[in-house]
């Protein structure tokens, strides 16, 4: 399995419940967890993506997603190979295809193919280029991402039926594995939570007086009505809760609200006790990782993926016969 989250600020509790978690209920042993790095320079500034990918290692390694179970790397770290990977790979594809992948779809809807820059057009590539680089067989995804996964499946079987001599597979067509698809939203009601929308965000650094401010003025729902924005405020306070007698206060708060009553101003006391408290013990955590640790581990995690790389590079360089 691989797994890769662009350094493009602090993590989320949106990252951490749509992505993290189900990782470490699902992973196996030996999953690649890598901090897309070159992905981040697709929209993202490059001295703000050095600023973070060593944050973002903490914040895993804080989360419980540990060294001994993983390996970690920064996609940098192998960056050589991994633009070689993605040079051989771009030939099996056209630029009509490239253009139909949703994501780029979107951005090119704004502004017009003049606004999407060509890292864009080739994010769907360097992805294929991570996954074929470590073997993975089998990849996490939401459904923003689907997409994508697509184009690595195609690739790889138009490569093995280009170069694969008598019937044999160079590349793994990887699957996606489905998560439970969950979409934490924004707090003040703009679309999804993400790193790069702060204002709408909690963030895993975030001190328990900033948690308290967003969370008094999140968007909520009148008395006796519901909306994405309450349900997302609702999940979030279950997922993060440590004991069933806390769920089930969330579900009679829910019980009230929909019978008419004013109970808004207790549940949101209650969701910003828990957390306060998920934070604050993520942040305690956080704290053991001195940036010797992490640059160990990275080294650690590089040498492995490196390693897996460059087998790969030469099984698909024998096979193309260059
Ligand atoms: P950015 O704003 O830079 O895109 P992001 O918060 O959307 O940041 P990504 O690095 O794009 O984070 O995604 C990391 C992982 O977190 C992905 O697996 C993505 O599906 C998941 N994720 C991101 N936001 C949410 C959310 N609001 N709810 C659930 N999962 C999310
Ligand atoms: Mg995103």
């Amino acid at each position: 399995m691989i797994t890769g989250v662009r350094p493009t600020g602090f993590l989320t509790i949106g990252n951490y419940l749509g992505a993290i978690k189900p990782l470490l209920e699902s992973a196996e042993d030996g999953t690649a967890v890598f901090v897309a790095d070159l992905h981040g320079l697709t929209d993202a500034d490059p001295s703000t993506v050095a600023k973070y990918r060593l944050e973002v290692v903490r914040d895993y390694l804080a989360l419980g997603v540990d060294s001994s179970r993983f390996y970690l790397y920064l996609q940098s770290a192998i960056g050589r190979e991994t633009a070689l990977c993605a040079s051989y790979l771009s030939p099996l594809m056209s630029v009509a295809e490239l253009l139909r992948v949703p994501t780029l779809k979107d951005k090119v809807k704004g502004g017009g193919p003049e606004s999407a820059n060509v890292a864009l057009l080739n994010y769907p590539i360097l992805m294929a280029a991570d996954i074929f680089l470590q073997q993975a067989s089998l990849v996490p995804v939401g459904e923003d991402q689907l997409a994508h996964l697509e184009v690595a499946r195609v690739l790889a079987t138009r490569f093995n039926r280009l170069y694969g001599h008598d019937g044999s597979r160079v590349l793994i067509e990887p699957k996606p594995l489905a998560l439970k698809s969950l979409r934490i939203l924004s707090l003040n009601g703009e679309g999804k939570m993400s790193k790069s929308n702060p204002a709408g965000a909690i963030f895993l650094t975030d001190s328990s007086a900033v948690v308290s401010k967003k969370i008094k003025s999140a968007v909520t729902a009148l008395p006796g009505e519901m909306n994405p924005n309450l349900e997302s405020l609702f999940l979030i306070g279950t997922l993060l809760s440590e004991n069933d007698e806390t769920r089930t206060k969330f579900e009679e708060f829910m019980t009230n609200h929909l019978a008419g009553e004013k109970v808004m101003g207790y549940f949101k006391n209650l969701l910003i006790e828990v957390v306060n408290r998920f934070l604050d013990l993520f942040q305690r955590e956080r704290k053991l990782y001195s940036n010797e640790d992490i640059l160990e581990i990275l080294e650690e995690g590089k040498d492995k993926a490196r390693e897996k790389a460059r087998s790969v590079l030469s099984d698909m360089e024998r096979a193309m016969g260059f």
